[in-house]
């Protein structure tokens, strides 16, 4: 730990920052989250010199996933592929290491076989940080995570939600009453009041369905559902726009399913749906979210066992860079004004 007292938040933020592929190569040494130091996560938390701004956390489970499993896999496959990633972002010039201390803090201890005891823990992991004010970055694990997280981060004041998926993921019950699932994390958290329905959109809702009523459910709490039919309708400067709108200025979550996308750009995924997203459309339209109030957000559903070329590591790894970003973006919005 470095001594509290003389280092200055530009020390820090020269420790938490990834190791540079001009030093050491980017094929070497044990794959951290977008290769940045290791953290503890009460070391994280504390009062200490090593509080960070931004935390990559795994929560490696797919106990709740109710068609092909693997997601368990997820964070470990997305920490290989991210070590590809560099410290600029081209487009925006955003440069997120420069702006927040962030840190990989290492995995979520599941329960691989309950849910709700996977729940608990998972919650109990992100309270400690949300009091700390750290911002989380999650990599899946199935949807069902996000509840969880949410519970924690929207446990002061309900959250608003930009939700990128194939599927609402607000039904009620799967398979005779169970209620945790990965089909269930939206309907969960609005119950539990952590996220605020009029402030909620979902993007990209496609596919099949077993009956209308998971729609209708969200709707009727007044979510806002922007279907693929109408994002191709519309155009991603709109739906970027309405998004803006319907989250407004409050505190935001942002939650990504990599089944957005199509399967041809994500096949490693349980749940995959034809007819989405190209990962260029989804990179143009985080980048149109910027300046959000985003407090945190996650990448779920990579199950690499489905994913023999590693493109849906590949793509959930860009995709958590871009939305790094966006996250990077609001510590230094809130710091400026702190
Ligand atoms: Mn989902
Ligand atoms: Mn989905």
């Amino acid at each position: 730990m470095a001594d509290e007292g003389t280092e200055t938040r530009a020390q820090r933020l020269e420790r938490f920052r990834p190791a540079s592929g001009m030093v050491t190569p980017r094929f070497s040494g044990i794959a951290s989250f977008m290769r940045l130091p290791v953290l503890d996560p009460a070391e994280a938390a504390g009062e200490g010199a090593d509080r960070v701004e931004i935390g990559l956390i795994g929560i490696p489970f797919d106990g709740a996933t109710t068609n092909r499993p693997g997601a368990r896999l997820g964070p470990r496959a997305v920490r290989e592929a991210s070590t590809g990633t560099r410290a600029l972002n081209p487009v925006t010039g955003v440069a997120p290491y420069a702006l927040a201390a962030c840190a990989d803090l290492g995995d979520v201890p599941v329960n691989p076989v309950d849910a709700a005891e996977t729940a608990r823990r998972i919650e109990a992991f992100y309270r400690p940080l949300a009091e700390a004010g750290i911002v989380p970055l999650t990599v899946g694990g199935d949807h069902f995570v996000t509840y969880p997280v949410l519970r924690a981060l929207g446990a002061a004041r309900p959250l608003g939600l930009i939700h990128i998926d194939a599927h609402s993921d607000t039904d009620d019950a799967q398979y005779d009453g169970s209620r945790l699932t990965h089909g269930t994390p939206f309907r969960r958290a609005v119950e539990a009041g952590v996220l605020d329905p009029r402030r909620c959109i979902q993007i990209g809702l496609r596919g099949s369905m077993d009956a209308a009523d998971e729609h209708d459910w969200a709707l009727a709490q007044g979510m806002r559902i922007i279907a693929m039919e109408e994002v191709c309708a519309r155009g991603l400067p709109e739906v970027a726009a309405e998004a803006r709108a319907v989250t407004g200025e409050g505190p935001t979550y942002l939650s990504f399913d990599i089944d957005a996308l199509d399967p041809a750009f994500a096949p490693g995924t349980g749940t995959p749906e034809v007819g989405g997203f190209t990962t260029r459309e989804v990179l143009h339209l985080l980048r149109a979210l910027r300046g959000l109030d985003l407090v945190g957000a996650d990448v779920v559903e990579v199950a690499p066992s489905l994913d023999p070329a590693g493109i849906t590591a590949l793509a959930g790894a860009g995709i958590a860079f871009e939305i790094l970003c966006l996250l990077a973006e609001g510590v230094a919005v809130r710091q400026s004004v702190a």
